[in-house]
């Protein structure tokens, strides 16, 4: 059964594409990169157990709008990279009825492996095959420095973040199919990229905005719903952790503002869509079910 909502006249359908598990306290760092005492967690985990691992998944977004189909996020991949097998969302891309040929624009939300794995595909003779042929590939410049500097790789010594540098990031420049964007950039009138960086250097968010409702995608600037009630939390391997939390406060007003519809590339298994609420003082992201077909 599909799912799918609607911000407005923009039709959004959730493509799954794979899975992540995490404990959140093995997860999460404070802002110094220090562990954060277990007894921390009681309330933004509302009383869960933060030793205990959270399913989670990777998901990809396709929204329809002013004509235009966009891809939010392009998954793991099928490049055997993923810690948690390839992906499927080519598969979930059919079951949508959406041919790769009709994406408009894909946009990771950046660019680390599960949001770019399927930029490309194995071709029969093993070499990268661009997967949505006509679309342009829009990457944040900031995020495209950082990760084609060849001396990040060999200063990690990380073949792996070679290789997915090499098969799912410079086929497409290779192509003629990216575009570089800035700090802030409209896709249609409805869809606007926001530069939300602390992730990594050219992390961005989605804002829908369409006939007074609105809808936020906010790739990894959480991976854990509590990380909106508690911003200065982050995993170890934030680029910027204090940028990072910065971002996620004003990702939380611009959501209490506008009471947006919020949803990340991976957060705590359950309901895919919340909205910001706040409980005894605290704001904590409630899940939304979607509309019934
Ligand atoms: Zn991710």
């Amino acid at each position: 059964m599909p799912e799918i909502t609607r911000v407005g006249s923009v039709e959004i359908a959730v493509a799954r594409d794979s899975y992540w598990e995490a404990a959140p306290a093995a997860h999460l760092r404070d802002l110094d990169n220090n562990e954060i005492p277990l007894e921390h967690f009681g309330p933004a985990l509302r009383g869960g157990d933060p030793q205990t691992v959270i399913r989670s998944r990777v998901l990809t977004f396709v929204l329809r709008s002013k004509g235009k189909t966009i891809l939010l996020d392009a998954g793991v991949g099928g490049w055997g990279l993923w810690r948690f097998g390839d992906g499927h969302l080519l598969d979930s891309l059919k079951e949508l009825d959406v041919k790769a040929e009709e994406i408009d624009y894909v946009i990771p939300s950046h660019l680390h492996l599960d949001h770019i794995g399927w930029n490309t595909h194995p071709g029969p003779d093993g070499q990268p095959v661009i997967t949505f042929p006509r679309a342009r590939h829009l990457f944040h410049r900031a995020d495209w420095n950082h990760f084609t500097d060849p001396g990040l790789y060999e200063r990690a010594g990380n073949e792996r973040l070679h290789k997915t540098v090499s098969t799912c990031l410079l086929p497409v420049k290779d192509a003629g199919l990216m575009d570089l964007v800035g700090s802030e950039q409209q896709v249609t009138d409805e869809v606007t990229i926001l530069h939300t960086p602390g992730h990594t250097p050219g992390s961005v968010s989605i804002l829908v905005q369409s006939a007074g409702e609105s809808a936020l995608f906010i790739g990894d600037l959480v991976h854990l719903c509590m990380q909106l009630t508690e911003p200065d939390w982050s995993p170890p391997y934030e680029n910027d952790r204090i940028q990072s939390a910065k971002s996620r406060r004003r990702i939380v007003e611009e959501a209490v503002g506008r009471d947006a519809l919020v949803a990340g590339s991976h957060l705590d298994e359950g309901p895919i869509f919340g909205r910001m609420v706040t409980l005894d003082g605290r704001r904590f992201w409630q899940g939304v079910p979607l509309p019934a077909e």
